[in-house]
């Protein structure tokens, strides 16, 4: 890094900042991407994984009569669909019903949702419809009936959210970017009170090194503000911080393969019961929070979540019986009153210092890749950069490029087989190859052996659970799991990244401390 001149050089290694990184890598600049932890260790691996153009914030554009909030839920179908098909490897259409209690609410919901269609336009993923009692009983087993109505589909989109970071991170490099995980921008170096560089510590080995660009770009998400106090002291705050927590449990607890939406619980919030990676996945909350590095999810937030499911659900879930939970910050644009954080438009805005430093501020998952291309426009016109046409739109990422989700590999049992496919598309076929001998994991679970050495190879793993949380996303889904399988994890890790048993020792702890406080 000390010896070249990067063009741009991006702080923050989630959604934001990685969409950033291939934008710029793609139309031909010299790239460089700094994480300080893993990639998507932030909100990035933390979200409800719902690919969507936000169904509740049509409801306030119409109410309100607000063009800004409609151009927003437009936009997002417009990512919604560019999403499903650039990573059609982690990204797929999602059904979801709304349960009806009172008659009055079937005509409303099904007159918005059928509006979600029209806005969606040529985007559409299928027309919304009524589903009546009996269909709502059959699909949902443990659903509340006394007085359930009926049922209004519509849909939306569901991905992988740390896996597809990892897959833009791919696709950046392929265009030439460098992307590296463990790198902490420590400060700012400056020439005439202009930002000229920065200096990086190396997380692994504890070095740091100085980089050297003029234009940075500050996608910390939670951590913008205090990046931007880091250039300026006195910069005016920008951001609201939210946090929401999910909890995940057992799949017989949502059979169908179709998610529920409840719109409005009696506070006004939006609930998702959702499938996800073969579990019941169910949030979130919407909290004022401060920053921290890993969120805890606080026993009032499970407790809000079980209170909804039981008015919700015929059901009296035990703490006991959730197999995992997390929590996320929302990095949200401040707005200039005090209204509650879940009133806050979702939205982005992107700002530059007086030395330079272009901070990029709120959005949302799906559509990263907007933010990025606005990002780089905004760059390159004001900045000394020659002005290149963004090439995104319609660029396939790595793992998506020749998918084939019907690919029989070798003699593979079907299982593990399609388990590969639905992680690593197009890929599937190298990370098999990546080990002569397969051996699973756990026996209640597809992963393998080989997914490991690929991984450590091709997927930037450095720790333990940056393959046991995000690659793999067994810690978002069965922490007890991942937990088991932490030892044959850092064994295959010892052996090919040529550690020795201090070093096994320190990663044990660390990711055993990890693992049983918050992920
Ligand atoms: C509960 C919840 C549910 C959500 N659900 C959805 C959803 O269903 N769909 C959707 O579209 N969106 C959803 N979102 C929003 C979405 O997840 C976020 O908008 C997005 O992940 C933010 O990405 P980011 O890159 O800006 O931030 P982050 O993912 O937090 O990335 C910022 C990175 O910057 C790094 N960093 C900070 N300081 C430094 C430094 N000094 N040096 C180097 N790196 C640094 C951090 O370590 C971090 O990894 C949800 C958010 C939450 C919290």
């Amino acid at each position: 890094m000390k010896n070249t001149k990067y063009d741009i050089v991006i702080i923050g290694g989630g959604a934001t900042g990685s969409g950033i990184a291939i934008d710029a890598a793609s139309r031909g600049y010299k790239t460089l991407l700094l994480e300080k932890n893993d990639f998507a260790e932030g909100t990035s691996s933390r979200s409800t994984k719902l690919v969507h153009g936000g169904v509740r914030y049509l409801e306030a554009a119409v109410k309100g009569l607000d063009k800004e909030q409609f151009n927003l839920v437009k936009e997002g179908l417009k990512e919604r669909s560019r999403l499903l098909n650039n990573a059609a490897h982690l990204c797929s259409k999602l059904t979801l019903v709304t349960p009806i209690y009172k008659w009055w609410e079937l005509p409303y919901m099904f007159v918005g949702l059928s509006l979600y269609d029209f806005v969606s336009g040529k985007c559409g993923l299928g027309r919304s419809s009524i589903v009546s009692k009996n269909t709502m009983f059959s699909n949902f087993p443990s659903i509340k009936k006394e007085g359930l109505v009926g049922g209004v589909k519509y849909y939306d989109g569901s991905f992988n959210d740390a896996r597809l970071n990892i897959s833009l991170l791919q696709t950046a490099e392929k265009y030439g970017a460098e992307c590296k995980n463990y790198h902490d921008v420590e400060s700012f170096i400056y020439e005439n009170e202009k930002i000229s560089g920065l200096r990086v510590k190396n997380r692994i080995n504890n070095k740091v090194e100085t980089v050297n660009s003029s234009i940075v770009i500050n996608a910390t998400g939670a951590f913008s503000d205090q990046i931007r106090f880091r250039d300026d002291k006195d910069a005016k705050k920008m951001l609201d911080l939210s946090s929401g927590i999910h909890i995940v449990l057992d799949k017989k607890y949502l059979p169908s393969n179709e998610g529920l939406m409840i719109p409005k619980t009696e506070d006004g919030r939006v609930l998702f019961i959702l499938p996800w990676m073969g579990k019941c996945l169910i949030g979130t909350t919407d909290e004022n929070t401060s920053l921290s590095e890993h969120p805890k999810v606080e026993e009032k937030d499970v407790e809000y979540i079980l209170k909804h499911l039981e008015i919700y659900f015929d059901l009296k879930i035990k703490k006991n019986e959730i197999l995992s939970s997390w929590c996320g910050i929302r990095p949200l644009v401040a707005p200039d009153n005090n209204a509650s954080t879940s009133s806050i438009v979702r939205d982005h805005i992107i700002s530059s210092s007086k030395s330079g430093l272009v901070s990029i501020i709120g959005g949302k998952w799906t559509t990263y890749r907007k933010m990025a291309e606005e990002t780089i426009d905004y760059v390159t016109s004001k900045y000394d950069l020659k002005q290149k046409q963004c090439k995104t739109k319609k660029l396939k990422l790595v793992g998506s490029e020749k998918l084939n989700k019907n690919q029989k590999i070798d003699n593979l049992s079907e299982e593990i087989n399609n388990h590969l496919i639905n992680m690593y598309g197009d890929k599937a076929v190298d990370v098999y190859k990546s080990s002569q001998e397969i051996e699973r994991l756990h026996k209640d679970y597809s992963y393998i052996n080989a997914e490991v050495i690929y991984c450590i190879k091709n997927e930037f793993v450095q720790k333990p659970l940056d393959f046991l949380v995000r690659r793999s996303s067994l810690g978002l889904i069965d922490i007890g799991v991942a937990k088991n399988m932490l030892e044959s994890v850092l064994l295959i890790m010892k052996s090919e990244l040529n550690w020795d048993d201090a070093t096994l020792d320190a990663e044990r702890s660390e990711a055993q401390t990890l693992l049983n406080s918050s992920i």
